[in-house]
């Protein structure tokens, strides 16, 4: 079954509010740090900065990793039937299931 093209959205946008969430809850940590120790809250605000870059980087290579699977699903490494939508796992002109020319 493919992921439809609207929960993907929907996936990414839920993965965007948590990354905005997130820095939400550590500008507040940051800020508290700040009126006590500096020196600790630039220790943090680095560390912060390179787990969200990492998150980010990760959001990225699930958006271009998710079309390239579909590229190799319509290229025809992974073939549907028109007629039964049965996979069809060998590379012939017709459908195994139900005999249909694809
Ligand atoms: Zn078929």
């Amino acid at each position: 079954m493919r992921i439809s093209l609207g929960i993907r959205k929907l996936v990414v946008l839920i993965l965007v509010g948590a990354i905005f969430l997130l820095a939400n809850v550590w500008i507040v940590v940051n800020w508290l740090e700040k009126v006590g120790a500096v020196e600790f809250a630039k220790n943090v605000k680095s560390e912060y900065l390179t787990g969200t870059a990492i998150t980010i980087i990760l959001v990225l290579l699930i958006l271009l990793v998710r079309p390239g699977k579909e590229v190799v699903a319509n290229s025809g490494l992974l073939r549907r039937c028109p007629v039964c939508d049965h996979f069809l796992m060998v590379r012939g002109k017709y459908c195994a299931e139900c005999g249909s020319k694809v």
